[in-house]
């Protein structure tokens, strides 16, 4: 289970981040919705440590730190615990695919090279880069890039995976092939947290929906309900401008 309790983050005097909480089940897939600036992919990156929270508690498992006052111990516990995929991939450009993939097993991990190789290119192997191993970024389309970003995330075998707008950034056709890998993940039972506008997405594969707005949760609930019968105007509102 992971959970996030009462989180606030201020940049300067712009309160972004306005005592939110979530609660994610062990194998559930929560989808976070809401127009842009609401504080959605802060709130992922809070969780990661790649920004300082102000305020709040961050349970994984057994683990329960403070996410403003953790030590550099508890932060890389939870970092061994999660794992990114960010909207602009974030792939080391002098690093090939299968590079890119064992760097978090051999530098984060200590796991022997040979052994990380050989986890690397099932991973890759996995999200169908078979032939692309040697592959630098450059040399990878945008759909195929993120598909590495999801094998590194994936190798690590991590409690939850954090993606930020994985397909944001991605030429409208190569939008489907990725939402197919980040589903077969989803179908492993990983914990998973997505920020995205993809409706049908979440309303395929989202345990539970997260409708935020201006730094709060506004609402939460099944995609059923969220989708068909929402209860705050806000929702509505956002939901009618995009779908
Ligand atoms: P969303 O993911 O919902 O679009 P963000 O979490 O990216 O929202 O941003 C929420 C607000 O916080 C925005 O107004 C954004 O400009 C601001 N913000 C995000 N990161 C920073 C930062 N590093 N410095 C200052 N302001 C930031």
């Amino acid at each position: 289970m992971i959970e996030v309790k009462n989180i606030k983050k201020n940049f300067g005097k712009h309160s972004v981040l306005k005592d939110v909480s979530v609660k994610v089940e062990d194998g559930q897939v929560v989808v976070i919705l809401g127009p842009s600036g609401s504080g959605k992919t802060t709130l992922l990156r809070c969780i990661n440590f790649l920004e300082n929270a102000d305020s709040g508690r961050l349970t994984i498992g057994n683990l329960e730190v403070d996410l403003k006052k953790s030590t550099k111990k508890e932060i890389l516990n939870i970092r061994r615990r999660t794992a990114f995929v960010f909207q602009n991939y974030n792939l080391f450009a002098n690093k090939t695919a299968i590079e890119n993939v064992m760097e978090g097993l051999v530098t984060g991990r200590h796991v022997p090279k040979a052994q990380a190789r050989e986890r690397a290119e099932e991973a890759l192997n996995w999200v169908g880069l078979s032939d692309k191993f040697n592959y630098y970024p450059a040399q990878l389309s945008g759909g195929q890039q993120q598909r590495v970003g999801i094998a590194r995330a994936f190798v690590l075998d991590p409690e939850v995976i954090l993606f930020d707008e994985p397909t944001s950034a991605l030429d409208p056709e190569l939008v489907g092939e990725t939402l197919d890998i980040i589903k077969k993940v989803a179908e492993k039972g990983i914990t998973m947290i997505v920020v995205t506008h993809e409706m049908s997405f979440a309303q395929d594969v989202a345990d539970k929906v997260i409708f935020m707005d201006g730094g709060i949760v506004v609402e939460e609930g099944t995609p059923e309900v969220i989708f068909s019968n929402p209860k705050e105007e806000r929702t509505k509102q956002f939901l009618s401008r995009i779908i």
